[in-house]
């Protein structure tokens, strides 16, 4: 894809949605943390469901590990791997406490030393607390990067890479959540919405779906697998 196109497509996403915002409810950046870490593997919806209850009683790392690993459960249990996550937020919380005085850490290497916390959260909170411009590759921006040519990479951190290198300083902040909300809505994995997708005449993917009751399905497919 050319950079005229790359251009183009990040400045309709930008005019149709000028100021994207994450989906996940929070008012800090610790809270910021805790959905992220919950939200693996898991909806923002559950976690929405299950956030205001346990920030309304913990929304500090001091007052999540006064909460312990039961009130935490309590809180979390509709979240997929829950036991987990309770473990792994209140070791973050304990080294949060020890070594950034109760604050979320503002670099990539901190951050990834607390539990739980991968290169894909570190990007998120960097960029959506922070204001980095770092893109965070989930899987809906491996797909979408992957079916219209923008940024194809046989795995997240390399879709990551490229992202980084081709997409216009102007559109880098927030080029991660208009990828993630068009990949959520639009270029859906099981059924792409073509027809009504804002970018279908710079979309380079070949199979593109011809209306709502038919015509060509591109199949879900899996970061590491061929699109
Ligand atoms: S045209 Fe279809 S495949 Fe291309 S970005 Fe839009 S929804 Fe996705």
């Amino acid at each position: 894809m050319n950079a005229a196109k790359r251009h183009e497509i990040f400045a309709r996403l930008r005019a149709a949605n000028p100021a994207p915002r994450s989906e996940l409810k929070f008012a800090s950046p610790f809270e910021l943390l805790v959905a992220v870490v919950l939200s693996a593997q898991a909806t923002d919806k559950s976690v929405n469901l299950a956030t205001p209850g346990l920030f309304r009683a913990a929304n500090s790392p001091e007052a999540m590990l006064k909460l312990g690993r039961r009130g935490l459960e309590r809180h979390i249990r509709r979240i997929g791997l829950y036991r987990t996550k309770a473990k792994n937020l209140l070791g973050a919380c304990r080294l949060l406490i020890e070594k950034h005085s109760g604050e979320v850490p503002r670099t990539r290497e901190a951050l990834q030393a607390l539990p739980g916390v991968g290169r894909k959260t570190a990007n998120v909170i960097l960029n959506t607390a922070f204001g980095e411009p770092t893109i965070a590759v989930d899987t809906h921006i491996f797909r979408v990067a992957n079916r219209t040519g923008l940024a194809p990479g046989k795995d997240v951190v390399a879709v990551e890479k490229r992202l980084l290198k081709v997409v216009p300083e102007e559109f880098r902040l927030h080029a991660h959540h208009w990828l993630i909300l068009h990949g959520r809505y639009v270029c859906k994995a099981r059924k792409p919405d073509c027809p009504r997708c804002l970018i279908n005449d710079l979309c380079e993917f070949p199979h593109k779906s011809k209306d709502e009751g038919g015509g060509m399905r591109a199949e879900g497919k899996k970061p590491g697998k061929k699109l």
